[in-house]
């Protein structure tokens, strides 16, 4: 995700944001973020509702992938979507794989195309594990909906090829663009691979260690804005995480809710 302070990918960008141009803006998307249903300025991937659905290009081989970005779970208006971010990640991946199999979750992993090419073991126990691959774009370039085409497109197809050569042939069904950062021209080319665009409802923000119980409270509060929940096991130590979603996902079973995947 974006905003996030630490290492590697996401420290590198928070620097860039915090340019004296770019600051305005970031707040403002921070804001906006904050408050998706309030729907101004609201970043595609963060909106709580998406419109109908446009005429859709054909997924090779496939049935038809909207341009639009999803939030509907498909198991209806009772179905929530757990989404996990960032990844996969030796550490944090494992883990989380446990708690979804102790619950009977099946979750949708965002994945980097980068840690997916250096993990193929953990890309392939998640596909085994019945859960469903996302591209998360090779560079996690939260600033891509400011880039050429040419880049975006080397970002999603080159991750894209990542990710299905790591799960042994698995594709991504879903395309979501690092903080949110979708174009109409990233949707477009996503689609046409088959990749739905898959946007959030609720972020957790469980990247900023706001602690395990800041964690579950968060999600309790706001899944009433929608059903595609963000999580992320990797970026960093994720063991709030993990010990949130053991204590969030037996919560939303008790809600009468079911778990599912996004719609395509
Ligand atoms: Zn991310």
């Amino acid at each position: 995700m974006s905003r996030h302070g630490g290492r590697g990918w996401h420290g590198r960008v928070l620097a860039a944001a915090v340019g004296v141009t770019a600051a305005a803006a970031a707040t403002s998307m921070w804001t906006a973020q904050a408050n998706p249903v309030e729907g101004q300025h609201t970043p595609a991937g963060s909106s709580a509702h998406s419109s109908a659905p446009n005429a859709g290009s054909k997924a090779p081989g496939g049935k038809p992938v909207s341009v639009d970005i999803a939030h509907a779970s498909d198991r209806g208006a009772r179905g929530v979507n757990i989404t996990i971010d960032d990844g996969p990640d030796p550490t944090w991946t494992p883990e989380v794989l446990q708690v979804l199999r102790d619950n009977g979750v099946k979750a949708t992993f965002c994945m980097v195309g980068t840690q997916a090419q250096a993990h193929p073991d953990l890309v392939k126990a998640v596909v085994a594990a019945g859960h469903r691959l996302c591209d998360h774009t090779v560079s996690h370039d939260t600033t891509m909906d400011k880039k050429s085409q040419a880049y975006q497109s080397q970002q999603i197809l080159d991750a894209e090829r990542m990710i299905t050569q790591a799960s042994g042939g698995v594709r991504p069904q879903y395309y979501r663009a690092p903080g949110g950062a979708f174009t109409p021209y990233s949707r477009q080319l996503a689609a046409s691979h088959g990749m739905r665009p898959l946007g959030w409802n609720v972020d957790s923000k469980d990247f900023e260690h706001p602690g395990t119980g800041a964690i579950v409270a968060t999600v309790k509060s706001e899944i009433s804005n929608g059903p595609t929940i963000l999580f992320h096991d990797a970026g960093g130590d994720r063991s709030q995480t993990v010990a949130a979603l053991r204590e969030v996902l037996p919560w939303l079973k008790q809600q009468g809710y079911s778990f599912g995947f996004p719609v395509r």
